[in-house]
């Protein structure tokens, strides 16, 4: 989704802090040689998957500029009017027929409403800037930043030595504000959300501050240091979007002769950077199973093997659904005594590397 940069930049540490208190949290591999994560720009993932088809092209068929506008769904029990896979009728007039539907069609998926598949889904008080940043000088730039503001998290992610992307959560009426705003006023208020300490409270400094010393007494090896992000300079031209946040889960994954991925089942805030990566994973969970059932000369579209796949990932989506809804939750209000509770739970986890390490390895699945 995000505007283009044809880069791709590995991340070899996160981290994240809170506007309203001294807390912080590192993750990072031991080794700083290892990458954690990669930030890939969205038209470098396209390009790849295009270049892939490419070379499928005995396999796969892909139908460029129409759009699905119809679906029709086998009707199993009723013999007379029944046809035995789903028809998939496209804008051009064209007519496709399949064992298996696969709806990849994004949180306003067709497929899952023409499905009658119902969902849980709210919009949150938040819309997402993004935009391509410019940095003030060339660093290593190999270090996701993420910030909690009174109104939302403001994140810089490494594309390059010079570059970043910026994924800025906020309030409806700030986003339009910075959507409108001259760019150096823009890149001011970038600045400012980074470095400025106007949310901070001297009460929960001097807790913070002492739970710190405690931590580092007992655990020396589990405080970080504090770094500050680079400053920027700058932004790329046109980059500045803005996408409304919201969240959204469909209580069933499957149907005869029907699966959903990605966003289509699944819509998180951007908060984790974790949307695409469930996505994935429902891709290589599908994958597995479909390749599975292809072996034993199995129907593709039948409910036993899909069921596995939708056991397997809301197994896995659903806990990290209600880690990410709860995180935007608790960072949504500056009130003390709530600042205080993650203020101590941020610095108890960043002095627990066990559980940090199960924190990446979670999200890395
Ligand atoms: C601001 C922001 C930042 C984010 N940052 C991250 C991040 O850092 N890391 C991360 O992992 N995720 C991130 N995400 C989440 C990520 O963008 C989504 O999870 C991901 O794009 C979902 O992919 P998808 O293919 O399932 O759906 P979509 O990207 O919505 O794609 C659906 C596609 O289906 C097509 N379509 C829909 N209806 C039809 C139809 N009737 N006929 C034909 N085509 C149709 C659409 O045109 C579209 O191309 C972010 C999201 C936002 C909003």
């Amino acid at each position: 989704r995000k505007t283009a940069v044809s880069t791709c930049k590995s991340c070899c540490r996160v981290k994240v802090w809170d506007a309203c208190s001294d807390a912080l949290i590192t993750f990072d591999k031991e080794n700083l040689q290892d990458e954690m994560a990669y930030v890939v720009e969205n038209d470098v993932i396209v390009a790849a998957l295009t270049k892939q088809l490419q070379t499928l092209s005995e396999q796969v068929e892909v139908h460029y500029r129409t759009r699905v506008v119809k679906y029709t769904w086998p009707r199993p029990y009723q013999v007379s009017d029944s046809i035995p896979w789903v028809k998939v009728t496209l804008a051009s007039g064209q007519t496709l027929h399949t064992k298996l539907l696969i709806g990849a069609d994004g949180p306003n998926s067709m497929v899952r409403k023409e499905a009658g598949i119902p969902t849980v889904k709210w919009n949150y008080d938040q819309s997402a800037v993004v935009a391509v940043l410019h940095l003030s000088e060339p660093t290593e730039n190999n270090v996701a930043w993420q910030r909690f503001l009174p109104k939302g998290p403001i994140a810089m992610l490494p594309l390059s030595d010079t570059e970043s992307s910026l994924v800025w959560s906020t309030s409806h009426q700030h986003a339009e504000e910075l959507l409108q705003m001259d760019e150096e006023s823009f890149v001011d208020a970038i600045n400012s959300a980074f470095w400025s300490n106007e949310n901070q409270s001297d009460l929960i400094e001097a807790a913070g501050s002492l739970f710190r010393t405690a931590l580092s007494v007992l655990m020396p090896n589990g405080t970080s240091t504090r770094q500050l992000p680079p400053s920027v300079a700058g932004i790329g031209p046109k980059s500045r979007v803005m996408f409304p946040l919201g969240m959204g889960h469909a209580s069933e994954y499957i149907r005869h002769r029907v699966a959903l991925i990605g966003d289509a089942a699944h819509r998180v805030h951007p908060l984790a950077g974790q949307g695409a990566n469930l996505g994935f994973g429902d891709v290589a969970c599908l994958t597995q199973v479909l390749s599975q059932a292809a072996f034993n000369g199995k129907d593709l579209g039948a409910m036993q093997h899909l069921l596995e796949y939708e056991t397997e990932r809301q197994r896995h989506n659903l806990p990290m659904m209600a880690a990410i809804d709860l995180m935007k939750r608790l960072y949504s209000t500056n009130a003390a005594p709530m600042v205080l509770l993650r203020t101590l739970g941020l610095q108890a986890t960043n002095a627990l590397p066990p559980l940090k390490e199960q924190i990446i390895a979670y999200a890395s699945k």
